[in-house]
C-alpha cells in the first residue's frame, strides 16, 4: 500500500472531482475514473500509536468512486455479497450527496457496516464479480465497494439515517 496522507489525497481528489463534474459521465467515461486509493497514516506517527492504518477515503474521494458505477441492472455485485445488500441502490444515493439515504439503504440488510467494510473480502465476494472490474481486467480496478461502505458508516450517514433500533423501529441518527 504506497503511503498517501488525507491531506494529499483530498487536495488530489478535488481536483479530480472537479473534472468529472465538468463531463458528461458516458459508461466509458465512468471506466476511466481512477479507482481512489486509500489514505493511510504517515509512518513517522503510525509506529507511535495504535490507531488504524488506513485513516478512510475523503468525502470527495468517496463521491468519485461511486461515480465509477455503472448501475448495472443485473448488480452481479448484489449476488455475490452474503447479506446482499443494495450495493447499487447505496452507491446511488452516494453520488446524488445523499448519504443519510445511502447508509438507510445498507441497514436494510446489514447492520454492521463499518464492520464489514473493514474485514470482509470483498475482491472474493462483491468485487469480484463487478463489471467494472472485469472490463478493467482485474479485480483491484472493480468499484471499491467496501471502502465506500466503511467510509458510509464511518463519515457519511452517521447522522440522519435511520438506523434499526433494537427496542422497536428504527431511529434517526443512531450511531
Ligand atoms: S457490478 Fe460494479 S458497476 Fe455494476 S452495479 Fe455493482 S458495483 Fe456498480
Amino acid at each position: 500500500m504506497s503511503h498517501m496522507e488525507m491531506q494529499q489525497s483530498q487536495e488530489i481528489a478535488r481536483l479530480e472531482l472537479e473534472r468529472i463534474r465538468a463531463m458528461t459521465l458516458t459508461p466509458k467515461a465512468r471506466l476511466g475514473i481512477p479507482v481512489q486509493d486509500m489514505p493511510n497514516q504517515n509512518p513517522d506517527l503510525r509506529r507511535a500509536n495504535m490507531e488504524e492504518v488506513a485513516t478512510g477515503y475523503t468525502r470527495e474521494q468517496a463521491i468519485i468512486e461511486a461515480e465509477r458505477c455503472l448501475q448495472c441492472r443485473n448488480a452481479p455485485c448484489v449476488a455475490g455479497c452474503p447479506v446482499k445488500i443494495d450495493i447499487p441502490g447505496f452507491i446511488a444515493k452516494m453520488k446524488e450527496g445523499d448519504f443519510a439515504e445511502a447508509a438507510t439503504v445498507i441497514k436494510r440488510t446489514n447492520l454492521l457496516p463499518s464492520i464489514c467494510g473493514r474485514v470482509c473480502p470483498q475482491e472474493k465476494q462483491c468485487q469480484l464479480p463487478c463489471t467494472v472490474g472485469k472490463a478493467l481486467g482485474g479485480v483491484e480496478k472493480a468499484v471499491q465497494i467496501g471502502r465506500l461502505e466503511r467510509w458510509e458508516k464511518d463519515s457519511g450517514g452517521r447522522r440522519g439515517a435511520r438506523w434499526f433500533d433494537l427496542r422497536g423501529g428504527c431511529a434517526p441518527g443512531r450511531p
